[in-house]
């Protein structure tokens, strides 16, 4: 079994993007700006934001960490996004989720600047996504892409089951698999919790990509041999053995699993580290007027 690397193919592409935000100031342009705002004091989405950050650092980006209360209104929010839509310093913005029940999360994407939404959640992008026109690919099924990509995995013609379909990873994974790109041109099946059978589907996959929000719901008798396996879950389990209380763990079973599948993410290690490291490419292409 391979070990998709999340680590090892984060860096090679990070170094690539460094490169070319080097060769783009050295044009005379002022380094890509990324915005991250955050709303409250969630932990994961602190760690998340606090991440995504950090990375435009290590590439020579410029980034901003805009920091609101969990009690802001609706409003409020709006003006900071229409702010950030005019701000020309900046190429591109995030506004991490979830937000707060009080705040339509709809409401505020509709309202990013299709142009700066390098998170790729606006309907016109995803229109663009679907058209295979250019855009900003949201970040985890564009991070998987650069994965596959990386490992050379050959897609064309293969059958691809995707578990989950969520609006930012199942459904986008869906349809940039189907597309006539690279990767892409495989033969997908979009599962999600009212499938019928979800075994006999899984055991049909070349490439089974895992994005339900479930500890180790795939087993290995889920996965055809050789298959290859994408774990996009991140949960907590419980584990006193450890100081925080708990451990991330994926999707899939990965010790059972790893004895079937020919490639298989790990978590963490895998798909996460990928997630970022398309924000960043996203943010550079924004910085380039590309989409
Ligand atoms: P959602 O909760 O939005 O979607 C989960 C999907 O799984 C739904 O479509 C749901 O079906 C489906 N599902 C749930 N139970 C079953 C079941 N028993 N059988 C088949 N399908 C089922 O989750 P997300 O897509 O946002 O995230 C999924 C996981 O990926 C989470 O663990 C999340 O933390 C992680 N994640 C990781 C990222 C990364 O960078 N690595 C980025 C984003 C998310 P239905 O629609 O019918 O309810």
């Amino acid at each position: 079994m391979t070990l998709l690397d999340g680590k090892v193919t984060a860096r090679a592409y990070k170094e690539k993007i460094a490169l070319e935000v080097q060769e783009w100031v050295a044009r005379g342009n002022r380094p890509p700006h990324l915005a991250a705002v955050l709303v409250g004091d969630n932990p994961a989405s602190v760690a998340y934001v606090n991440g995504k950050v950090k990375d435009c650092e290590q590439v020579g980006m410029k980034s901003s960490l805009i920091k609101l209360p969990s009690d802001i209104s609706q409003e409020d929010l709006l003006a900071k996004v229409a702010e950030l839509n005019a701000d020309e310093g900046l190429d591109g913005f995030i506004v991490q989720l979830p937000l707060p029940n009080h705040i339509d999360e709809k409401t505020v994407t509709l309202a990013i600047d299709p142009k700066k939404d390098v998170d790729g959640f606006h309907p016109e992008n995803v229109g663009r996504m679907a058209l295979n026109l250019p855009t900003y690919l949201p970040a985890t099924p564009h991070g998987i892409l650069m994965m596959l990509e990386h490992y050379n995995i050959e897609t064309i013609g293969k059958h691809c089951v995707v578990v989950g379909r969520s609006n930012i990873v199942g459904s986008p994974m869906s349809i940039l698999m189907a597309r006539n790109a690279n990767p892409g041109n495989a033969t997908v099946t979009l599962t999600h919790s009212r499938t019928v059978d979800l075994k006999t589907e899984c055991l049909r996959a070349d490439i089974l990509i895992a994005a339900i929000g479930k500890a180790n719901f795939i087993t290995a008798d889920m996965v055809k041999p050789g298959a290859v396996v994408i774990d996009v879950g991140i949960n907590r389990v419980d584990d006193a053995s450890r100081e925080r209380g708990y451990r991330l763990t994926g999707d899939v079973d990965f010790d059972g699993v790893s004895a079937v599948a020919s490639h298989l993410t790990p978590v963490p290690g895998g798909v996460g580290l990928m997630t970022r490291v398309a924000l960043l490419q996203n943010t550079l292409q924004a910085a380039r007027g590309e989409n």
